[in-house]
C-alpha cells in the first residue's frame, strides 16, 4: 500500500466558528473539515489513500451496499492529552474488531498498520478539533462499504473504507447519569449464527424499531434478550452490560457469537480484576436479574460502551412490569471502574497496559 496523498482544505472552518461549534457539541452533529477514503477493488487491493476535505461521496443508485447492506464500522476516540497532545485507547483492538465483522459480511479485510494510520492522518488534519479533557473528546468513525454496481447477489468486487471524525460531549442528553431501560420481549437483536458479534449498520437497523418502543415507553435504551429461549440477558443496542453483586463477583453475559465483543468490556474485565472482582462471564437469565435485585444479591449494574463509557442503569422496565436498582442513581462500583478507565484514556493515570496509543 502506498502512502497517503494529502488535499489540503481550501477553505476549513474558522479557529472562531470551531470553538463555538466546540463549546456543546453533543454526539454525532458536529464533524471535522477532513476524512479518510481508501478504495479497494478486487485484484488490485486498497489503493488511492487520501485525506481530504470532509464531503459527500457520489455512488452509483446500483452500489451494493444500498440494496444489500454490506456495511460496518467502528467507534473510538481521541482524548486530549495533559501534555497536550492526542491519544486514542486501543485502536489496535478496534483494527483488529473490524477485519473479524469484515469476515463476517464477506468483505476484505484492510492491513491493522492502514486503519490506525488512516485514523492518526485524520487526527493530526484535525487537531484543534478534539476538545480539552474537561469538555469531551474527538469521536471517530471507521466504516466500510460496498460500492460495486451490481444487483446480483454476491460479495461485491469493490469498497470504499472511510474515516470521520466528530467532537463529541456526554452521549446522553440532559447529562442525567443513571438511564432505564426497557427490556423487548417481542423483538431480538441477533440470533446464533447471525451477525450479532459483528458490528455493521444491519444490526443497528433492526435495533431501532424496538428502541423507539422502549422511548415510547419512558425509556432511554433498550436491552435485548436472547433469541432462542427469549430469557438471557445478551446487551443493549450499542453497548454491553455488567452486573455487580454483593459478593464481590461481577457478572458479563459470555462473548457466545451473538453479543458485540466491546473493547469497553473487556479492558473492564481487566480493570476489575485487577481491583479485586471476581469477573463471571457467564448466562444470566432476566428473571434472576429482577430476583437478585428484590433479595440484594445484585446491587449494580451498568452499560459500558466507547460513546458513553460506563452508564448505571437505575431502572428496568418491560410489558410484565418493573423494578429499580438500588437507589436509582447508580452506584460506586460504576463510578470507581469508570474513573479508572477515563483516566487511562486521558493519560492522568498510569497505563500499565500499554493501552493508549499517542497519536500527535
Ligand atoms: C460498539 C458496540 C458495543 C461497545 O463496544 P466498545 O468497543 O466498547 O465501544 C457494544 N454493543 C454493540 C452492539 C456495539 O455495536
Amino acid at each position: 500500500m502506498n502512502a497517503f496523498s494529502t488535499l489540503t482544505h481550501s477553505a476549513p472552518t474558522s479557529a472562531e466558528d470551531r470553538a463555538a461549534l466546540l463549546a456543546e457539541p453533543g454526539f454525532g452533529k458536529v464533524f471535522t473539515d477532513h476524512m479518510v477514503t481508501i478504495r479497494y477493488t478486487e485484484g488490485q487491493g486498497w489503493h488511492d489513500a487520501t485525506l481530504g476535505p470532509r464531503g459527500p461521496i457520489a455512488l452509483d443508485p446500483a452500489a451494493a451496499v444500498l440494496h444489500y447492506a454490506q456495511e460496518i464500522f467502528e467507534g473510538l476516540k481521541a482524548y486530549r492529552l495533559p501534555d497536550g497532545g492526542i491519544g486514542s485507547f486501543r485502536p489496535d483492538a478496534n483494527a483488529r474488531r473490524f477485519n473479524q465483522s469484515a469476515r463476517r459480511l464477506a468483505m476484505p479485510e484492510i492491513p491493522e498498520e492502514l486503519f490506525v494510520e488512516s485514523i492518526r492522518q485524520i487526527v493530526q488534519a484535525d487537531a484543534g478539533w478534539t476538545p480539552s479533557a474537561d469538555k469531551g473528546s474527538l469521536y471517530l468513525r471507521p466504516f466500510m462499504f460496498a460500492d460495486e454496481a451490481f444487483l446480483g447477489v454476491r460479495p461485491a468486487k469493490s469498497y470504499i473504507f472511510c474515516v470521520i471524525a466528530s467532537p463529541v460531549g456526554g452521549y446522553f442528553k440532559g447529562g442525567k447519569e443513571a438511564v432505564t431501560l426497557w427490556v423487548s420481549h417481542d423483538y431480538v437483536r441477533a440470533v446464533p449464527g447471525g451477525t450479532g458479534s459483528a458490528k455493521c449498520g444491519g444490526n443497528y437497523a433492526a435495533s431501532l424499531l424496538p428502541q423507539a418502543h422502549g422511548i415510547a415507553e419512558g425509556c432511554d435504551q433498550v436491552l435485548f434478550l436472547d433469541a432462542v429461549e427469549r430469557r438471557y440477558i445478551e446487551e443493549l443496542g450499542g453497548m454491553n452490560i455488567m452486573f455487580v453483586m454483593t459478593d464481590g463477583s461481577i457478572i458479563t453475559p459470555p462473548l457466545d457469537g451473538s453479543i458485540l465483543p466491546g473493547i469497553t468490556r473487556d479492558s473492564l474485565i481487566a480493570l476489575a480484576g485487577e481491583a479485586g472482582y471476581r469477573i463471571r462471564e457467564e448466562r444470566y437469565s432476566f428473571e434472576q436479574w429482577e430476583e437478585d435485585t428484590r433479595s440484594g444479591a445484585l446491587k449494580e449494574a451498568f452499560a459500558c460502551g466507547t460513546a458513553a463509557v460506563i452508564t448505571p442503569i437505575g431502572e428496568v422496565r418491560s410489558n410484565k412490569g418493573g423494578f429499580v436498582i438500588g437507589n436509582g442513581a447508580g452506584g460506586d462500583v460504576a463510578r470507581m471502574l469508570k474513573e479508572k478507565l477515563v483516566g487511562i484514556q486521558y493519560g492522568r493515570v498510569e497505563d500499565s497496559h500499554g493501552w493508549l496509543e499517542r497519536l500527535a
